[in-house]
Order: C-alpha cells, then sequence, then structure tokens
C-alpha cells in the first residue's frame, strides 16, 4: 500500500538505515513530520506546533519504542517482544490529536525474530492511521519478511559512501552562488550512480530541513533559499524516480541553483 506524495514515498512502514544513530533519528522525526505537520503549503514545514512538538519529543501521536533499562541503569540487549505486543494493540486505538500515529522504532535491529514476528502483520494490515518507523544501523539486521514490508530508506553511511559531505559542499557553494565552483563541483560528481544521487539529494534535503527548524545561521543562507532547493529536491527525486539519469538530474541541480 504505496502512493506518491511531492518528494518522498508514502507508505506506512519505513526501515531507516544508517550506522549515524543521530542522523537516522533525525530522518525519523522528519517523515514523522511529514506526517503530523498542520501546515497548508509545505509539508513538513518544521515549524507549525505539530512538527515542533515532533522534533522536541513532545506529540502526543508520536509513540516511542526502544530498549528498556535494566536495575541498573543499562539498556537491555534487546527490545523485548512484550513491548511489540503492547505496540500491537495500541496502534488499533486511534490518535489522540493528530489524523495519524507514528510509531518509531529506535535500534529495531535488536528486535530478536520473535519480536520481529510479533510485529509483521501488523507491518502487513496496518489500521490505516498507522505509521511505522523501524530505525537500524543494517536494514539487513532485520528478517527479510520485515524488510519487504517496508519502504528501505538507506542514509548515507550504510553503503560508505561520502553523500553528506557532498552535501554540505554543495550548500556551501550554493549558498555562495558562486557559479563557477558550482559547475566545478557538478562536474566532479556527474558520474555518480541512481543510487548515490539519491542519496546524495536525501542529504541536501536533511541539511536543508536541519536548517529550518534549527533556525541556526548556515553559511548565510535565507530561509527562501532553503526553500527554494528543497522544491529542487522535490524535482530531482521526482526525475530519479522515474529513472532519468543521474547525470541528468545533476545537471539540473546545476543549473537551476543559482
Ligand atoms: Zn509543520
Amino acid at each position: 500500500m504505496m502512493s506518491e506524495k511531492k518528494g518522498f514515498i508514502v507508505s506506512h512502514a519505513y526501515i531507516i538505515a544508517s550506522p549515524d544513530s543521530e542522523q537516522r533519528e533525525k530522518k525519523a522525526l522528519e517523515i514523522a513530520c511529514s506526517f503530523l505537520c498542520e501546515s497548508k503549503e509545505r509539508r513538513p514545514c518544521m515549524e507549525c506546533s505539530a512538527c515542533r512538538n515532533v522534533l522536541s519529543g513532545y506529540h502526543p501521536d508520536v509513540i516511542d519504542i526502544s530498549r528498556k533499562s535494566d536495575d541498573k541503569g543499562n539498556k537491555k540487549r534487546e527490545i523485548q517482544v512484550e513491548q511489540i505486543r503492547q505496540m500491537v494493540s495500541d496502534a488499533y486505538v486511534r490518535p489522540s490529536q493528530a489524523d495519524k500515529k507514528v510509531y518509531i522504532i529506535r535500534d529495531a535491529g535488536t528486535m530478536n525474530p520473535t519480536a520481529q514476528n510479533a510485529a509483521l502483520k501488523i507491518l502487513e494490515e496496518p489500521p490505516e492511521h498507522a505509521v511505522f518507523i523501524l530505525c537500524t544501523d543494517s536494514a539487513e539486521s532485520l528478517l527479510a519478511t520485515v524488510r519487504s514490508r517496508c519502504t528501505v530508506v538507506r542514509l548515507s553511511g550504510e553503503k560508505a559512501g561520502n553523500e553528506s559531505e557532498l552535501a554540505e559542499e554543495y550548500i556551501s557553494l550554493a549558498a555562495k552562488k558562486d557559479e563557477v565552483k558550482l559547475c566545478v563541483f557538478f562536474g566532479k560528481h556527474e558520474a555518480l550512480d541512481n543510487e548515490r544521487a539519491s542519496a546524495f539529494v536525501s542529504d541536501v534535503r536533511f541539511c536543508l530541513n536541519g536548517f529550518i527548524s534549527t533556525r541556526k545561521k548556515y553559511y548565510g543562507f535565507t530561509r527562501e533559499d532553503a526553500f527554494r532547493l528543497l522544491a529542487l529536491c522535490d524535482r530531482a527525486e521526482e526525475y530519479l524516480r522515474l529513472n532519468v539519469g543521474s547525470k541528468h538530474v545533476m545537471g539540473l541541480f546545476c543549473v537551476l541553483t543559482v
């Protein structure tokens, strides 16, 4: 059950795979925001009260599932099967505030096979209002049956790529509006394959959303710049999904940045 929405594939279950726990958590929150955002224009806006509550961990319809601590305060090795069973029964209860209820399972790879199997049925046939986001260092740490029911989002790092550095470099050049250096940059990286180009675009989006939500100063960027480049990311992702060659997509990126 998937449908396409501007910018990303809407699904009811995601696997966010990256060895960087901070990065995958940010991505999970970004996806949660896109379901719960109240903006009429750009979703996720990262600014409305719903988005802000998601980002600060206070949204009542975002439910966090993570390893519990033992008596000594150390994290247990596994997410217990009871936690998953509890999540499953809770998922049939309607959300309290929004239209959707988003479950974020942290370190999903620490679910043992019994726990993963307990989640299978609901991942396959979830209640209409439920969304599941499984965060893990590697998608392969989950059973193939679980993977097949989820949209896998591989963040850079999982494949030892350097896309996130490229994204940073790109944004710094875009901020300086340095046409010549941008052309050199894209000339150097035009040979990225489609998968790495997708990772690059996804990292650019990630940096831009971070900029918008934290309101930090970022290479002298304005918010308008950030929104404009996000729209460009939407377009690039659309093309990559339609299997337009990455060389053309990167060319488009280069031309439309300045
Ligand atoms: Zn919002």
